[in-house]
């Protein structure tokens, strides 16, 4: 049961949020145990031998992004945002790389099926679910340590039911609406609804807010949950720790969004959630998107190639097929200005990117051979980095990493 007495100190410990964290075993790598560190990432056997695009984890530049991270937000504690599939980056990948990362205190999620993953995966720092849950996905998150989100009216009667039947109070985390009004309880009516029962029924480890990214107003967000949590206090109850940060208020810098603990997503995966924040450059994008090249053809001047001929070849030209397209997650627009890295040399791509192919212009030369990797993402070049893939191509920085498909093979190289 709720112990009012238990120290902050006490209380970090059983979150299990110190900075350091607990200390984990190796996790096995996905990798040829014949790898040396020194080797380049993108050597031959580090990739999948068929013909199907595939997407290369860089598991030292998510250990870099989390010390930039962590740096930029004065040392506190990381709850890593991995949602949506760790952003594109796979769930049952990127989670345990960051569980052994010493910055991460924990990690948060707005769905059941993914602290499921994460637990699956071997993933031992602390989880809080960010979203709702039915009865039995919240019994069976607590019993793996997730931490639910009161947040809604109808959770309160949910954590009070689940507290009777495992005996037990459940560790939460408050969901402070404090303007953004999509989620979580209005930040000035939350403390009304810790009558009794609920507080019996459960510890308060965090309270937590979601910042509409407006400078001044995310500034003003975070003085309500910290007010918030002083009222909670003169009236007997901790909120233990509170966050709001995401990657805008940590590259801005936003300090006084900062509080206790930060909740970055975007940034952790090494880009930017805007053209300004980008300016700082010091995140590595932590994923590279590759396919191989599957046919060469010759144009003749006048020769159109794909669907409605979009492109038409102005003088001859070699092209090459990449067995890559938007269902993989490149987006169709980057025939509008988007290049790709074959050997050491980036190409236009022309035409139409269907769902599962994507052409290049080559040049008087062949120059490239079916089997070659084509990098399509990554960064290996200014070019190729995905903000700016997605600014040639009209698609937001989140679309970049959030729909790179869940179907492509990963490899993990450092
Ligand atoms: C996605 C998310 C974040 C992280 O946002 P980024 O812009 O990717 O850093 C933080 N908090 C909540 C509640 C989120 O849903």
């Amino acid at each position: 049961m709720h112990d009012p007495s238990l120290s902050r100190r006490e209380w970090l410990a059983a979150a299990g949020l110190t900075l350091a964290g607990p200390t984990f075993a190796p996790m096995p790598s996905a990798e040829p145990s014949s790898r040396r560190a020194t080797e380049p990432p993108s050597r031959p056997a580090a990739e999948p031998s068929g013909f199907d695009p595939w997407l290369e984890i860089d598991s030292a530049a998510l250990a870099h992004n989390a010390s930039t991270v962590s740096r930029l937000a004065g040392g506190r504690p990381i709850l890593a945002m991995v949602k949506n599939n760790a952003y594109g980056l796979g769930l049952a990948t990127a989670g345990p790389l960051f569980d052994r990362l010493a910055p991460i205190g924990g990690f948060g999620v707005v769905r059941p099926s993914e602290a499921v993953v994460l637990r699956e995966a071997g993933v031992a720092k602390p989880i809080v679910l960010m979203g709702p849950a039915s009865d039995q996905e919240a019994e069976l998150l607590v019993r793996q340590s997730t931490r639910l989100t009161l947040s809604a009216p109808s959770d309160a009667d949910q954590m009070i039911r689940l507290a009777r039947r495992l005996g037990r109070a459940i560790p939460v985390h408050l969901y402070a609406d404090t303007g953004m009004h999509r989620m979580g309880l209005a930040y000035d009516q939350i403390l009304t609804r810790l009558d009794s029962p609920l507080r019996q029924a459960i510890r308060i480890e965090g309270a937590m807010t979601e910042l509409v990214e407006d400078e001044p107003f995310d500034r003003e967000q975070s003085a309500r949950l910290a007010a918030l949590a002083e009222t909670a206090r003169r009236g007997g109850i901790e909120l233990g720790r509170l966050h709001a940060a995401s990657s805008d208020a940590i590259l801005r810098p936003n300090p006084a969004t900062f509080l206790d603990l930060v909740r970055p997503g975007l940034a952790l995966y090494g880009g930017y959630p805007t053209p300004e924040s980008r300016a700082r450059g010091e995140l590595r994008p932590a994923y590279r998107l590759k396919a191989r090249v599957i046919r060469l053809d010759h144009l003749a001047a006048g020769e159109g190639v794909s669907y409605h001929h979009r492109y038409r070849a102005e003088q001859p030209t070699w092209i090459a097929t990449l067995a890559i397209g938007h269902v993989d997650g490149y987006p169709a627009g980057a025939v509008k200005g988007g290049t790709v890295l074959v050997g050491d040399r980036l190409y236009p791509v022309i035409g139409t990117i269907s769902a599962s192919h994507t052409l290049i212009a080559l040049g008087p030369e062949p120059r490239v051979a079916v089997g070659d990797v084509a990098t399509l993402v990554g960064p290996d070049r200014p070019e190729l980095h995905p903000n700016e893939v997605a600014a040639r191509s009209g698609w937001s920085e989140y679309n970049m990493f959030m729909h790179l498909s869940p179907s492509l093979h990963r490899t993990v190289v450092s």
